[in-house]
């Protein structure tokens, strides 16, 4: 399996309660090494900008305030099938579905404020990295 990587962000209602740390634990725990961090307050066009693809949804408009409520950490993780381990630690959108052992299902309050984001295909990790992260940023 060839070592890849996946973006992620601590999510404001995990920064928040002081959880950077116990999430970065469980990333590490689930194989995954941050290569690149930085701590945030996004401004209103950056999380328009990154949650596009979501605009026609209806929660866009309440999902751009919740990310720009507080600060967040985006992250660069490497590791072995960066983007699929990082989708199984994080667990399911809603934390009423996610698995015992995952990020959303120990620390998630609702269907948005989920504690983290992670990419969902290696293209969109590319795309999202690029976002947040000039590559002299991400030390591997
Ligand atoms: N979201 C929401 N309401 C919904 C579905 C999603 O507020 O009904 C938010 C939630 O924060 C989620 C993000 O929008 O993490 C992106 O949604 P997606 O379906 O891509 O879920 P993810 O990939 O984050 O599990």
């Amino acid at each position: 399996m060839a070592v890849t990587r996946t973006f992620s962000i601590i999510k404001p209602d995990a920064t928040r309660r002081n959880l950077t740390g116990a999430v970065t634990k469980m990333l590490e725990e689930a194989g995954l090494r941050v290569v690149a961090s930085k701590r945030i307050h996004m401004s209103r066009e950056q999380a328009e900008g990154f949650y596009a693809v979501h605009k026609e949804r209806p929660f866009f408009g309440e999902l751009v305030e919740f990310m720009i409520s507080g600060p967040v950490v985006v992250q660069v993780l490497e590791g072995e099938d960066a983007v699929k381990r990082n989708r199984d630690v994080m667990g399911a959108t809603n934390p009423k579905d996610a698995a015992e052992g995952t990020i959303r299902k120990a620390f998630a309050e609702s269907i948005e404020a989920n504690s983290v984001h992670g990419s969902d295909s290696e293209e969109n990790a590319a795309i999202e990295i690029a976002f947040f992260f000039k590559p002299e940023e991400i030390v591997g």
